[in-house]
Parts: structure tokens; C-alpha cells; sequence
């Protein structure tokens, strides 16, 4: 199922490959230790650089989420689900990724889902699935 991969930089290496360690890797703010994402060099909560990518649990619930049936790509299998997850670490701590392993009508808004890694040459894609 080939896929856009995004383009790796310094700050964003550790969330793309943590999957490698089986880690979803969040970056975290040490001055004022709240999470963020996407990754960046700066805390968008205190503007200090003082960030590092930290393991999170990798747990986390469907915020909202589309059901999509267009193949807009032909790789890629419809219908598919694209959610707004929002892990457990953190209010407001979500972003957007693909439910999958499930069927698309059992994919509901409140659903406990956990990440699970897709592996596609040097990126590990965090995916969602029900969690156990
Ligand atoms: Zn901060």
C-alpha cells in the first residue's frame, strides 16, 4: 500500500522511525513539561527550546473522524477511515492518522484506539487500532 511519505528533518526523525523501537515518540517540553505536536524546536506553550522527543503510551481516543470512499490514490484501499486522535497523555494533545483493523462502521467518535506502526522504507507510519 504505498503511501506520500513525509520528508525526515531533525525535528520530526524521532516521531517518524520511533516506531522502529515500537515507540510513538512525542515531543515534550521540559521547562513546562506539556506535550506538543507536530514536533518542532519550540515549545508552543512557554517558547522554550528546551524539548526532546519522549515515548508516550501510545493510547489515545477518536476525537472525529471521515469516513473516506474516494481512491484518490489506487494504492490505497477504500473505504478507509482518517481520525482525529487525541492521546491519553494530554488535553488537546491530537493529530491526525488512519484507523485501521477494524471495519470503517465500527469506528465511532469516544473509541479507546492504540497505535500500531506501518512500516514503509525508513518510516514508521502511526496508525490506530481498536485498543485491547
Ligand atoms: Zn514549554
Amino acid at each position: 500500500m504505498p503511501r506520500k511519505l513525509p520528508a525526515l528533518n531533525a525535528d520530526n526523525r524521532a516521531f517518524w522511525q520511533g516506531g522502529e523501537q515500537a515507540e510513538l515518540r512525542i515531543h515534550r517540553c521540559t521547562a513546562c513539561s506539556l506535550f506538543f505536536h507536530p514536533p518542532a524546536p519550540l515549545c508552543p506553550h512557554c517558547a522554550s527550546f528546551k524539548v526532546l522527543p519522549t515515548a508516550v503510551s501510545g493510547k489515545g481516543t477518536v476525537l472525529s473522524y471521515t469516513v473516506n470512499h474516494q481512491p484518490w490514490s489506487p494504492e490505497i484501499e477504500v473505504p478507509y477511515v482518517v481520525a482525529i486522535i487525541e492521546l491519553v497523555e494530554q488535553q488537546g494533545l491530537q493529530f491526525v492518522s488512519n484507523v485501521v483493523g477494524i471495519p470503517v462502521t465500527d469506528v465511532h467518535i469516544g473509541l479507546p484506539v492504540q497505535v500500531s506502526f506501518l512500516n514503509i522504507e525508513d518510516v514508521w507510519l502511526p496508525l490506530f487500532e481498536k485498543a485491547q
